[in-house]
């Protein structure tokens, strides 16, 4: 058999919201094996195999067109279909949002939580946000809140903050970078690079570390209950550090904040951030980003003007994030449909589906397939199909690579078909 090897170079990545897009792939027919710059993640997204599935209704193989019959007569019958899990490109997207708005039903992301606790900070106050050039480029002082930065993009580290600054004011000094966070993560920050200043914490101790660092970098006396008293001296050199830094940089992970307080730490931390624009220059900068969730989110606001969570059952989106929450809707046993997209990898959907039917697209997956009550084996962009998607910093859309051939259609075919016949 003659295999054909083919080396593609300056590849995107899709697999974290960091985008890298520098990475080097080696194709063989099928497979696809990153050999330059990928972290583990970026190796066993690529290193994932195609395979041969067809599509399926309840298990049993059958041809696409009879799938998508079956999908359409389950979305016709549903009160409440609920699309979710979203994690795909823009092309995906949007076309999943023109299914919602024609099926009337709630769309979430697989990311939910995360995205509408920075989306409602937003709403609520504003925020200074920077990018991910501008931390590598000209930022002199980075404090991670909560977050290694490499648990949620593996290569933040290696990309943005090892670098030293190569513009402006900063070009070329060292970059210091400071910890806030529990003892396990900060160990892991130091096995990848040396924090200026570590200051552990308990997550439930968050926002009283930041309420502190917030006076005293107003010049106010900072004051900690009793039990975190010891952390006050750090928090004053943080201080001094926020305070001298010429163009600092205030990181948090949404996705690994508690669930109950997200929103306000970030609210705080965005707080922080403007007091410190009072004396210097000062932005935040929120990491995570994966399986297209700013992608999702951007789409979602093109088309309807809110950043997910929305619910077409009515006819117009309605937005009432708490309502429209995946868990909230099975819960409450409210949505009778299920479509989950999950086209990086072949994640099952949410449990807790009380039987409700579900449409499935997602790479080739026995064990999908067996799952769903209707499966589409759907290609991965940015690996089996082109594409575009936005970069955790949400100001770049970048165009995704088909770096190896497959016959699997994309998500955005399949839902356009069914879109059509509704
Ligand atoms: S850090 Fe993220 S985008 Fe970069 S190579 Fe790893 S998974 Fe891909």
């Amino acid at each position: 058999m003659t295999q054909t090897y083919a080396t593609v170079k300056d590849v995107t990545c899709p697999f974290c919201g960091l985008l890298c897009d520098d990475l080097t792939v080696q194709t063989n027919g099928p497979s696809a094996k990153v050999v330059q710059n990928g972290c583990a993640w970026a190796v066993a997204g690529f290193a994932q195999q195609p395979g041969t599935a067809s599509a399926s209704i309840q298990g049993r193989p059958c041809t696409v067109d009879l799938a998508i019959q079956r999908a359409v007569q389950i979305l016709i019958g549903a009160n409440q279909p609920l699309i979710a899990g979203l994690a795909t490109d823009a092309a995906g997207c949007r076309a999943a949002m023109a299914l919602a708005e024609k099926a009337g039903a709630a769309v979430d992301h697989l990311h939910g939580n995360a995205i509408s606790s920075n989306a409602v900070v937003m709403q609520r106050r504003g925020w200074i946000m920077t990018t991910l050039t501008e931390v590598r480029n000209r930022a002199d002082l980075v404090v991670l809140f909560g977050t290694d930065g490499d648990s949620v993009n593996p290569r933040f580290i290696e990309r943005c903050l090892r670098p030293r600054p190569g513009m402006g004011r900063n070009r070329n000094r060292p970059r210091k970078v400071v910890f806030i966070g529990e003892a396990a993560e900060a160990r892991a920050l130091k096995r990848a690079l040396p924090a200026a200043l570590t200051i552990t914490c308990r997550k439930q101790n968050q926002l009283d570390l930041l309420a502190a660092l917030r006076a005293l970098a107003n010049g106010q006396p900072g004051s900690l209950p009793r039990s975190l008293a010891g952390k006050l001296p750090s928090l004053k050199r943080l201080a001094e550090l926020l305070r001298s830094a010429n163009y600092s940089v205030c990181a948090w992970a949404p996705g690994q904040l508690l669930p109950d307080q997200a929103d306000i730490v970030i609210e705080s931390i965005c707080g922080l951030v403007t007091a410190l624009n009072e004396h210097t220059r000062a932005a935040g900068l929120a990491l995570g980003g994966s399986d297209g969730a700013v992608t999702a989110m951007n789409v979602c606001a093109w088309q309807t003007g809110y950043p997910l969570r929305v619910n077409f059952a009515g006819g117009a989106p309605e937005y009432i994030p708490s309502r429209n929450a995946t868990d909230a809707l099975l819960q409450r046993r409210e949505a009778d449909a299920l479509v989950w997209i999950s086209t990086f990898h072949p994640l099952p959907p949410p449990g807790g589906l009380h039987n409700i039917p579900r449409i499935v697209l997602a790479p080739p997956s026995r064990k999908l397939a067996g799952l769903a009550d209707v499966y589409f084996p759907v290609s991965t962009p940015g690996v089996d199909a082109g594409g575009t998607m936005f970069r955790l910093d949400s100001v770049v859309g970048l165009p995704l690579r088909q770096v190896r051939s497959t016959s699997l259609p994309s998500a955005a075919e399949i839902l356009n078909r069914i879109s059509g016949k509704i």
